[in-house]
């Protein structure tokens, strides 16, 4: 698009920022695995919504600082990516947009959302900005219960679901995942405490989860289930009345 067909978009629009990694995703995935199944979800939720949503280009550099022991990790540390989401945002509420949306693909990036709009609520208390962040498989969807075959009942990394999802987008570009051992998702005899870890803690082979049956079947089914979220979503961001914070406030 062009700055002016930017500039003549209702500043109601729901602007969609997604965000990713190019970080290790196991023996198997490529590492550029998180910002190619963002850019999927965002390209279906695109397409389902026409213009009544404005979708940025994948920022693909994000907080993989705890994947560094493993080779062709990229990362921005966490305080650099902190700034980078702030220029995102500031940058979308300078132009007058008033409802944004950090579509995350990559859980190392999650805390720093959650900072970063705190951050830049604070930058800008008196705008009616609604400023939100999640990411795209933390919306509500049960893919287990749409397909009984898939076991996995929350994302791992480079695990049954992300697997699935390359096998749906880029077979071509998917190793000899039958083989990866399984690497136990819930294993941390400290949660639900917050606790500090680097990949190579707990998982030898880079993936955490099961990959040794995933299939394009069932990715064609996630990456169905996350969009429809997605798309729900920037519904509820569009129906938003731009003043209160609840739709039942006055
Ligand atoms: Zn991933």
């Amino acid at each position: 698009m062009t700055h002016p067909a930017v500039g003549a978009l209702p500043r109601t629009t729901p602007i969609i920022l997604p965000i990713a990694s190019l970080e290790q995703h196991g023996g198997h995935l490529p590492l550029f695995t998180d910002s190619l199944l963002v850019t999927e979800v965002a390209r279906r939720a695109e397409a389902a919504l026409g213009d009544r949503a404005l979708f940025a280009p994948v920022l693909w550099l994000g907080s993989s600082d705890h994947h560094l022991a493993f080779s062709g990790t990229l990362s921005a540390s966490p305080r650099t990516y902190l700034d980078m989401l702030a220029g995102l945002i500031d940058s979308v509420v300078r132009h007058g947009f008033q409802r944004v949306l950090l579509l995350n693909g990559h859980g190392g990036n999650t805390v720093p959302c959650q900072q970063a709009l705190a951050e830049a609520r604070g930058r800008h208390p008196r705008a009616p900005n609604l400023l939100l962040a999640t990411p795209y498989w933390a919306l509500g969807a049960r893919p287990e219960k749409l397909d009984p075959r898939i076991r996995q009942t929350g994302m791992g990394h480079a695990c049954e679901w992300e697997t699935s999802m390359m096998l749906r987008v880029a077979p071509q570009l998917v190793g000899d995942h039958q083989n990866a051992p399984p690497v136990a998702l819930e294993d941390d005899p400290f949660a639900p405490a917050a606790r500090a870890w680097n990949t190579e803690e707990r998982s030898a082979p880079g993936h955490v989860g099961d990959p040794r049956d995933a299939d394009a079947e069932k990715g064609e089914v996630l990456l169905g289930a996350f969009t429809d979220d997605v798309v729900r979503f920037i519904g509820r961001m569009s129906a938003w009345n731009g003043a209160t914070w609840s739709t039942t406030q006055r």
